[in-house]
């Protein structure tokens, strides 16, 4: 490791003793930024590398609710506001019971660099729950989103700090939420993204960040004169990213062959078509069911435990959750003669993967660049909410993906190596930094 990198990492681990995930995420960026900051000695001197790794506050409340049963649940509640240097704290709420402040401030942290590429003036954030909402029922889920708003309202607002959804909060959840907020506060504000459509939501919002990481590839690929047409395609998830994800996909011309849950992987070799996606939507939004029902109705494999990088493919689309995709995998899926991985999910690659990633300078695109298409849309329903408007699909799927192009081409100037490899993580890392970096350079020492 380069003795600087180590020297500031020594110091992120004292301050933050059992932040694992987190201390994965600075590393990562301190990586790429710290011998930039050494060419660009006014950020050095700010100390503006150690100020982002600092949430500029942390907030923990008690979340107490009462199950079907009658007896009381008690969770925990968090809220990261890591950096508002470009505008009001973003970024969505987890509920997961492996939700920890590490897993939080690494999201957040994450978020502000993401949150800086799309070029829309939000600042980073995250929060959530250890809140298991996996066999909770409909009421159950509602009487925990009012309890934890009951608090999380008084920390948050339109103009300060917009939370939106994550792993285990959708559409339902944000509805719960958004009602206890305008009940408490009695107003009716953008203070949530991800709203139903009758109440301010926008119109590709539930698609942006699927579509957002497909974008994202088909950019990637165009810098090799190629395309998506024709190639085989695996996605791990089978949320809302993975769905909408596999849309694209089939749109493009490529074909999908695995979506996953936390109990396995199906492989279908004839492609998950509308007609299975629509299935699977169905199976994982409504019946909240297990993928395993995808195999014994299409007659396909099941792969129980086991995570899809070992199928044979061009292009890989994580789109699960932290940590799902390890060395000996990313091995598996080069030696097969996968090129192109594109980050639906946050982290979902470990340094080891993404160290061979770049070793093998395949077409790699960064969580925080490549999935960066939902806070995206996020970041528009913030806009047509301040205009009391509504734009038509068209126009917000437009928008994304001009935003999407951006991204690619801030990768591209910050990150591309003098034998013309774009290395995107050096590209989104120090992309995403500047705008940050600079204005917290003209606020002083806030
Ligand atoms: N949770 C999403 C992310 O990781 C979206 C956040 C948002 O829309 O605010 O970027």
């Amino acid at each position: 490791m380069d003795p600087r990198v180590e020297k500031f990492m020594a110091q992120i681990v004292a301050k933050n003793a059992n932040e694992k995930e987190f201390h994965q995420a600075v590393q990562e960026v301190a990586e790429s930024l710290i011998p930039y900051i050494e060419e660009n000695p006014k950020y050095k001197h700010a100390k503006v590398l150690e100020r982002i790794a600092e949430p500029e506050r942390v907030i923990l409340f008690r979340v107490p609710w009462i199950d079907d049963k009658g007896e009381i649940q008690i969770n925990k509640g968090y809220r990261i506001e890591m950096n508002s240097a470009i505008g009001p704290y973003k970024g969505g709420l987890r509920f997961h019971p492996t939700v920890n402040l590490s897993i939080l401030k690494f999201l957040a942290f994450e978020q502000v660099l993401k949150n800086s590429l799309t070029t829309l003036p939000m600042g980073g954030g995250k929060g959530g729950s250890d809140f298991d909402p996996k066999g909770k029922s409909d009421n159950e889920v509602m009487r925990f989103c009012q309890s934890f708003m009951t608090e999380l309202c008084k920390h948050i607002g339109a103009n300060t700090d917009i939370p939106a959804g994550d792993i285990g909060v959708g559409g339902r959840e944000i509805g719960y939420m958004f009602g206890q907020y305008k009940r408490i506060r009695n107003e009716f504000v953008g203070v949530l993204t991800g709203k139903g459509r009758q109440y301010g939501g926008s119109l590709i919002r539930p698609e942006a960040t699927g579509y957002g990481a497909v974008y994202f590839a088909e950019e990637m690929l165009k810098t090799r004169g190629d395309s998506f047409k024709g190639k085989i395609v695996t996605v791990s998830g089978s949320g809302n990213v993975a769905q909408f994800a596999t849309e694209k996909v089939n749109q493009l011309g490529g074909k999908v062959v695995t979506v996953s849950d936390s109990a396995g992987f199906i492989h279908d070799p004839n492609g998950i078509d509308a007609e299975k996606l629509a299935y699977v939507m169905e199976l994982k939004n409504v019946k909240r069911g297990r993928i395993k029902e995808y195999a014994d109705k299409y007659g396909c494999e099941y792969y129980e435990g086991k995570r899809p990088w070992e199928i044979k493919c061009d292009v890989a689309l994580p789109c699960a959750t932290q940590n799902e995709l390890n060395e000996e995998e990313a091995k598996t899926l080069i030696a097969n003669g996968c090129f192109v991985v594109s980050e639906g999910a946050n982290m979902p690659s470990t340094p080891e993967a993404v160290e061979l990633y770049i070793k093998h300078k395949i077409l790699y695109g960064p969580g925080k660049a490549a999935n960066a298409g939902g806070v995206a849309v996020s970041g528009l329903e913030m806009s047509q909410n301040s205009l009391r408007l509504s734009w038509t699909r068209e126009e917000v799927d437009q928008r994304l993906h001009q935003i999407m192009k951006d991204i690619h081409a801030t990768c591209e100037t910050y990150g591309k190596e003098s034998d013309g490899f774009i290395n995107y993580v050096n590209g989104a890392n120090i992309g995403g930094f500047v705008k940050v970096a600079e204005a917290m350079l003209a606020q002083g020492a806030v």
